[in-house]
């Protein structure tokens, strides 16, 4: 069996325990034996990235483009390769996960070019005689904390800016697929960084992501998880004076006004909800729906939910790959029981199912599951399921559909679909969501432009984009006597 180790000061470093990363396709595929690291190595990562630092934030910009170009080209010329090992660990299908990947080296081009584009501002000093500039500088050691959703392009939209920015790097990826991570780090080592500028260290969060959060020479954390874990990262980071960014869960409302293109809300409902199994923060897993449209959308949504295949993630026509592991297949069935038991009706699925090539495969395969009948207070409407779980909530007109939106705890990504520009407009206007759209899916979004959330899904400044460097960066006013 392959072993697969950390990557500290441009070496890969053995450890005394590894961890297999197994299929959730095919329980019996092991992928690679994965390294479990502890604070030791945690130590070794952070000392490395601190001494790598003094060279790399002041190193050229056209250095840093042309790494993180060279980053991106490999990523794109292999993402058929890299989409199919993600897929076989992740388990979203083979096509999301070829997307998955080219979105991956994408992120590494676009920030390529924001290392010549990071610009400051001069300005008249309000005092005679002094001229002011304002700059942004790199911040130090960066710690980069990651779920298993989305293994190759979370740590690239995290990676790419702390690198172009001028910081160097400990990538911690979630224990459950490290394969997409160590692949991109094995790319990363190959392009030419300097030792020390990026690092991997892999092993349980609560081992090693707690030794980074803890570590005083780590400069900023920004992590992308559950709330739970989040809030407690938080913690830690303003006791130690850390900067932190976080982006976590999601309970993302779709509303469906009676004025919308029936087959359009349909399949934007279906694709946000069940495509890459639920597992997405930006899955719409509340269907809001108006009275008159109602019955016609249960229907049409039941229709298209029966032509879903599910199975092998790297099989030909998977539509829906499996659960990531057992526990949150477990937490899954266990939703569905949970909204059941609060008077909800499941209207179909919800069940574990057999892959639909019927090979033989065994996965953790979980059929897309449908409860009405469910009201705002319901947990099921409350709490992030994270899996293909959707509850339909029937209002009686645009503002209920907006009110009931809006109450939630969290505040990541919302959907309208309609054909009337006032509510669309109203809509963009007053949800209190990050992200806002309008006749398409909840989730799917762009590299060049901002990401995130409000309320309890999200917490510091925005990733992705030009506003990627609010975080990577610090500021710096300089007064200077003419
Ligand atoms: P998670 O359990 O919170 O884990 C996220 C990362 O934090 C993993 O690398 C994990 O390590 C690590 N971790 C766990 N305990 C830690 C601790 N005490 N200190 C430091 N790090 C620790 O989340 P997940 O299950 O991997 O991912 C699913 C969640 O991510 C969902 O809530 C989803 O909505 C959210 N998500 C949000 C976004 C967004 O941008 N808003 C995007 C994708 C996913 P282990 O692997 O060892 O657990």
């Amino acid at each position: 069996m392959p072993q697969f180790n950390h990557l500290i000061h441009g070496e890969w470093v053995a450890s005394t325990s590894y961890s297999p990363n197994v299929n959730p396709s095919d329980l019996t595929d092991v992928i690679g034996e994965y390294a479990q690291g502890g604070a030791s190595e945690v130590n070794a990562a952070v000392a490395a990235a601190a001494a790598a630092f003094p060279a790399w934030s002041t190193s050229g910009i056209q250095a840093r483009h042309d790494v993180l170009d060279k980053i991106g080209n490999e990523i794109l010329a292999r993402k058929e390769e890299l989409g199919a090992l993600l897929a076989r660990e992740e388990g979203k299908t083979r096509a999301e996960a070829i997307g998955e990947a080219a979105r991956a080296g994408q992120i590494f081009k676009f920030f390529a070019g924001e290392c010549l584009r990071l610009a400051g501002e001069t300005l008249p000093s309000v005092r005679p005689g002094i001229g002011i500039e304002i700059t942004r500088e790199p911040i130090g050691v960066v710690g980069l904390i990651t779920p298993w959703n989305f293994p190759i392009a979370i740590p690239a939209w995290k990676i790419a800016p702390a690198l172009a920015f001028g910081n160097c790097v400990v990538l911690k990826p979630a224990d459950l697929a490290p394969a997409s991570a160590w692949a991109l780090a094995d790319i990363i080592h190959r392009s030419g960084l300097p030792a020390g500028v990026f690092n991997l260290v892999m092993g349980r969060g609560s081992v090693i992501g707690d030794a980074l959060v803890q570590h005083p020479g780590v400069a900023a954390i920004s992590f992308t998880g559950s709330v739970g874990v989040g809030r407690r990262i938080a913690q830690a980071c303003v006791e130690s004076g850390k900067k932190v960014q976080l982006e976590m869960g999601g309970k993302n409302p779709q509303v469906v006004l009676d004025d919308a293109d029936l087959a359009q809300a349909v399949e934007l409902s279906a694709q946000s909800a069940f495509y890459s199994t639920g597992q997405r923060c930006t899955a719409s897993s509340r269907l809001i729906v108006t009275e008159g449209i109602y019955p016609r959308f249960i229907e049409a949504l039941q229709a298209r939910m029966a032509q879903i295949r599910v199975g092998d993630a790297l099989a030909a026509g998977t539509d829906m790959g499996p659960v990531v592991s057992q526990a949150q297949l477990e937490q899954d069935l266990a939703y569905v029981q949970i909204g059941k038991a609060e008077g909800a009706t499941l209207l179909r699925g919800g069940t574990r199912v057999a892959c639909h090539t019927g090979a033989g495969k065994q996965g953790y395969f979980m059929s897309p599951a449908l409860l009405v009948d469910t009201h705002a207070a319901m947990r099921i409407n409350r709490e992030e399921v994270f899996g293909p779980v959707a509850s339909v909530l029937r209002v009686k007109d645009y503002d209920e559909a907006l009110a009931v939106a809006n109450d939630t705890p969290f505040g990541l990504a919302a959907g309208i679909a309609t054909t009337s520009l006032k509510h669309a407009t109203h809509f963009k206007r007053h949800s209190q969501a990050g992200m806002v759209m309008v006749n398409l899916p909840t989730a799917g979004v762009d590299y060049h432009v901002p990401f995130g959330g409000r309320k309890g899904s999200s917490y510091g400044p925005r990733e992705q984009g030009r506003y990627a460097q609010e975080f990577y960066t610090t500021v710096k006013t300089a007064y200077t006597l003419a």
